[in-house]
C-alpha cells in the first residue's frame, strides 16, 4: 500500500490533521484501531434514539475565535452553555463556587458577610483559584476568609481530586484545579470565560464524518497499525496514538488514571435536575451526566426514558488522565528524545504527547502544526 501521509489514529487530532492535509490536495491514509472514528469524542444514537457520548460528556468550549470558526465549517452548533451542579451536603449547588452557591450553602447573614469580605480583596466578576484563596486566607488571618477557603477546599476540591485523579489536591499540579475557579460574581457557568460554547447541532461523529469527507482521505478501521506498517510506503508518518506504544514500551508504560464510563437507562422522563452533577464527597462515582439534556429539542426529551453516564475513576478501561509523576516525566523525556531523532515521523495529540488537552486546544495544536 502507498500513501503520501499516513496518520495513526482517527481521534480529534488525526481527523483535523487529515482534513487539513486533504484540503491541500494531499493523499492521506488513516489507520484506526477502534471500530469508529472520533476517539474519545465519539458519540452515536442507541437503539432507542438516545444520543450517547460513549467516553463521557464532551462539551465544546473555547475562547479562540480561529478554532470556533474552523469547526463551524463542519457543523452548526447549538448555543448550549454548561451549568453544573455539585451534590454538596445533600443539596445540588452550582459549581464553580460563586455567590449563588454561597447564598444557597450558608444562612443569609453569613453569606452576606463572606460576600463583603471577598469583595474587599477581589473585584466583582473576577475569578481566583482555590490555591490563591487559601494563600490569601493564610496571609490575612481573617476568620471569614479562612472559613470560606476551608469550606470550598474540603467540600469541592479535596475528595473529588483524590477520587478523579488518584492524587491529593495538595500534590496535584495546581493548573489542574485552576480549571475550576472560584467566581467572584453570580455567574454560574462552568466555562464562564469561554466566549464560544456549544454542542454540534447533530452529533460529533457526524461532524467528524464531514471533516473526513474528501476523496483523497482513506480510512482503515479495526486495524492495529503495528501489524501492517511495514507494508505501507509513505512520505510522512503522523502518530496520534500513544508514544510509548510506538516504541514498544521500551522504557516502560506511561501511566494513566483510567475511568469507566458506565451507561444506565432509567424509565423516567428526567433522572436528575441538572445535565451534569458532580459528586465530590459521596459515592464512588465523580460525575453523572444525563445526556438527552444536552438537546432539549430532541424527540426523546419528553419520553419516560433517559440514559445517564456515571464516571467511575480507578483501574478501568479508558485512559483519561496522564499521571504527572516524576517517573512518568522521565520516561516521557526518553521517548521524546527518541521521537526527535526520527525523520518523517511526527507525534501529535494527547496520547502521543502524553498530555490532557481540551478539544479546542487539540484542534489549535494541529492547526498551528500545519501552519
Ligand atoms: N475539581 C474538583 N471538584 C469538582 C470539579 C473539579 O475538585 O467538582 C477539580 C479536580 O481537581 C479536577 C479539576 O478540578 O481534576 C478539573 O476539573 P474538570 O471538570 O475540568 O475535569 P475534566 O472535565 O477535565 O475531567
Amino acid at each position: 500500500m502507498k500513501t503520501q501521509y499516513l496518520i495513526i489514529g482517527a481521534g480529534l487530532s488525526g481527523i483535523v490533521l487529515a482534513q487539513q492535509l486533504a484540503e491541500q490536495g494531499k493523499e492521506v491514509l488513516i489507520v484506526e484501531k477502534r471500530n469508529h472514528i472520533g476517539g474519545n469524542c465519539y458519540d452515536y444514537y442507541d437503539e432507542n434514539g438516545f444520543l450517547i457520548h460513549q467516553y463521557g460528556p464532551h462539551i465544546f468550549h473555547t475562547d479562540m475565535k480561529e478554532v470556533w470558526q474552523y469547526i463551524q465549517r463542519f457543523s452548526e452548533f447549538t448555543n448550549f452553555q454548561l451549568r453544573l451542579k455539585g451534590f454538596l451536603d445533600g443539596q445540588l449547588l452550582p459549581i464553580p463556587f460563586n455567590f449563588t452557591t454561597m447564598y444557597l450553602a450558608f444562612p443569609p447573614y453569613l453569606a452576606q458577610q463572606l460576600e463583603e469580605t471577598l469583595l474587599t480583596y477581589y473585584p466583582y466578576n473576577s475569578k481566583i483559584s482555590i490555591g490563591e484563596l487559601r494563600e490569601k486566607a493564610e496571609q490575612e488571618q481573617k476568620k471569614a476568609l479562612s472559613f470560606l477557603a476551608d469550606y470550598i477546599f474540603e467540600k469541592i476540591f479535596k475528595q473529588y481530586t483524590m477520587k478523579q485523579r488518584g492524587i491529593s489536591a495538595e500534590e496535584i499540579n495546581p493548573e489542574v484545579m485552576k480549571r475550576v475557579p472560584i467566581l467572584i460574581s453570580r455567574d454560574d457557568r462552568y466555562f464562564p470565560h469561554h466566549q464560544y460554547q456549544g454542542m454540534p447541532a447533530k452529533w460529533y461523529t457526524k461532524m467528524f464524518e464531514k471533516m473526513l469527507d474528501y476523496p483523497n482521505i482513506k480510512l482503515l478501521l479495526n486495524m492495529d497499525y503495528k501489524i501492517m506498517i511495514n507494508d505501507i510506503i509513505y512520505h510522512q508518518l503522523f502518530i496520534t496514538s500513544p508514544i510509548d506504544e510506538y516504541f514498544d514500551y521500551k522504557y516502560g508504560k506511561l501511566e494513566y488514571r483510567k475511568t469507566l464510563f458506565h451507561l444506565e437507562t432509567h424509565n423516567v422522563q428526567s433522572f436528575q435536575d441538572n445535565i451534569v452533577v458532580n459528586y465530590p464527597n459521596d459515592y464512588e462515582w465523580t460525575r453523572i451526566t444525563e445526556m438527552k439534556k444536552f438537546y432539549p429539542q430532541s424527540l426523546t426529551y419528553h419520553i419516560d426514558r433517559t440514559v445517564i453516564c456515571k464516571e467511575f475513576p480507578g483501574q478501568w478501561d479508558i485512559e483519561a488522565y496522564p499521571v504527572e509523576s516524576s517517573e512518568n516525566k522521565k520516561m516521557l523525556e526518553l521517548y521524546q528524545a527518541d521521537a526527535q531523532a526520527l525523520k518523517n515521523v511526527h507525534f501529535l495529540g494527547r496520547l502521543a504527547n502524553y498530555r490532557y488537552r481540551d478539544m479546542d486546544k487539540t484542534i489549535k495544536n494541529v492547526l498551528d502544526f500545519i501552519k
